[in-house]
């Protein structure tokens, strides 16, 4: 195995079985935690070991933060198309290394090999956007009462950014933050998750390996509610930005409140799929299949709930149910797998539970509603994909974030009554709409409270348009400029130029 990252870097996998490692990154270099505890990180389609990583505590969060702290003034001054061009150099690298991380990214979370690369390729363009955006920014005059007054507007980056990422799309999510935050003058420590550190690793070692002078990005791993939890309340941290759940998101709210801090927060969603009376089934019931189902459903934006026109439903029920039964099911890293394990088995036995709830309330099973049989599925953590129609609105699936491969289905009549049931529910991320009249759909659209709303398509993530949601889905946005806004304040100049 080679090392790209210097002594302690993460290690590089030579083929899909290589056993892999990384320690943490503070002020420019690799190094072990504190205490040199370790942590094994396992293949959730396996069981298996597939590596280990560096597992710190309080004062490895500190001595990041520090580091941060120290390099944030000349980081913060540097031009801004300097730290574009590092920003490029790093996307340069994430693209050469591609197979390797993608590789490492579906042995440690799960995914299919296929969207794996996808997401590594979304990674570097997030940078490329941002390296683009940031060099262009500028202040402004506004205007004054007082002729003898100007008065310049300026944004400045906003300091140590605490960058704290889930394990569901642990490089992309870690782009999202790190692209923009680096580019705005910020400096970072990043935080993945426990399941997923080791994808994460290598792109931090392409940071390192671009010219980031040392200390502008730090990288740490340890418990959340020691380490995670000193990267909050710790006063250097400036902005907290987490992708995670939404009681995650509530904790960190209410520690950040101690020193006011700034706060981004994606967190969960439970996306409506609304299927109006004239849609196109041909295009509706693929749409449906890979929202519900891809990456196992655990995407913040899958589809959580369909409401489908009471003229539809017997069609489009019967006709999503063949396709998942039709889906391949197995280790993320066979070629012809679209669909893998869950992130573990407490996953696995959540959505059991929800499937039992649904059941018990008169729900009917179309397809899936338990784990896999067959040697191949024996030790990971595998639930088939799951579909249920005729789930009341009172069941788990309909009411909670499961984040498991569930697409629960239910009739609608009016179109009040969709808008009122899609929105009745504390989360507010995406939602989607599908029907041939597309004035019907877009009015529909206007009443809905979710950040983002698909008219016929089944994604709402645009590299170049603000990603977030309303109410108890989080506050700030990603992507386009609304996610570099995020790492900057607004600094008023008051000059008085003559009596
Ligand atoms: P999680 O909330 O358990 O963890 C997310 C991250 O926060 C992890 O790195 C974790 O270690 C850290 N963390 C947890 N408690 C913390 C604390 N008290 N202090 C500091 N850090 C803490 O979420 P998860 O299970 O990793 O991811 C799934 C959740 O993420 C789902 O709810 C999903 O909807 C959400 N999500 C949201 C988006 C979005 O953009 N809105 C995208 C992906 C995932």
């Amino acid at each position: 195995m080679t090392d790209p990252g210097g002594t302690g870097g993460p290690e590089v996998p030579t083929g899909d079985r290589a056993y892999l490692s990384a320690d943490l990154f503070i002020a420019g270099r690799w190094v072990p935690s504190s205490t040199g505890e370790r942590r094994v990180v396992t293949d959730p389609a396996t069981g298996e070991p597939i590596g280990e990583v560096a597992w710190g505590g309080v004062v490895d969060a500190e001595r990041a933060l520090q580091a941060a702290s120290t390099a944030f003034p000349a980081w913060s001054r540097t031009a801004a198309t300097q730290r574009a061009a590092i920003l490029r150099q790093a996307a340069v690298l994430i693209r050469e290394r591609r197979e390797r991380i993608a590789t490492t990214l579906t042995r440690e979370q799960g995914k299919p090999l296929a969207d794996s690369r996808k997401e590594i390729d979304f990674a570097a363009r997030v940078l490329d956007y941002y390296a683009d955006l940031a060099p262009h920014r500028s202040g402004e005059w506004r205007p004054t009462a007082d002729p003898g007054l100007r008065s310049l507007v300026v944004r400045e980056p906003v300091g140590v950014v605490a960058a704290i990422v889930p394990w569901n799309y642990p490089v992309d999510l870690l782009a999202w933050k790190v692209g923009p935050a680096l580019a705005a003058g910020c400096t970072v420590v990043a935080k993945p998750a426990a399941a997923t550190p080791l994808a994460t690793a290598l792109v931090v070692g392409c940071f390192s390996e671009a010219g980031l002078p040392d200390g502008v990005l730090n990288y740490v791993l340890g418990p959340a509610g020691t380490l995670g939890e000193t990267l909050v309340t710790d006063p250097r941290s400036r902005l907290i930005a987490l992708t995670g759940s939404t009681e995650t998101g509530r904790r960190v709210m209410a520690l950040a409140a101690a020193h006011i801090k700034r706060l981004n927060l994606e967190l969960g969603g439970h996306a409506p799929f609304i299927v109006l009376e004239d849609a196109d089934l041909d295009t509706v019931v693929p749409a449906a299949l890979r929202r519900s189902f891809s990456n196992m459903g655990q995407i913040c934006i899958a589809v959580k709930r369909l409401f489908v026109h009471r003229r539809l439903i017997d069609e489009f029920a019967e006709r999503l149910a063949d396709a998942t039964a039709r889906l391949r099911i197995g280790p993320g890293l066979d070629p012809s797998v679209e669909y893998g394990p869950l992130i573990d088995d407490a996953a696995v036995r959540r959505t059991e539970a929800a499937v039992a709830d649904a059941l018990g309330r008169g729900a009917r099973l179309l397809a899936g509603g338990r784990r896999p049989e067959g040697d191949r599925f024996e030790r990971g953590s595998f639930f088939l994909p799951t579909v249920l129609r005729d789930v009341p609105d009172e069941a788990v699936a309909m009411r909670e974030e499961t984040f498991g491969p569930l697409a629960p289905i239910t009739a609608w009549d009016s179109l009040d009554e969709v808008a009122a049931r899609a929105n009745a529910t504390p989360y507010g991320l995406a939602a989607y709409i599908y029907g041939r009249d597309l004035g019907r759909a877009f009015a529909l659209a206007e009443r809905l409270e979710f950040g983002g709303v698909g008219i016929n398509v089944n994604d709402v993530t645009e590299l170049e348009a603000p990603f977030g949601g309303f109410k108890e889905s989080g506050i700030g946005r990603e992507l386009g400029p609304e996610g570099l806004e995020a790492y900057l304040e607004p600094k008023h100049i008051r000059i008085r130029i003559g009596v």
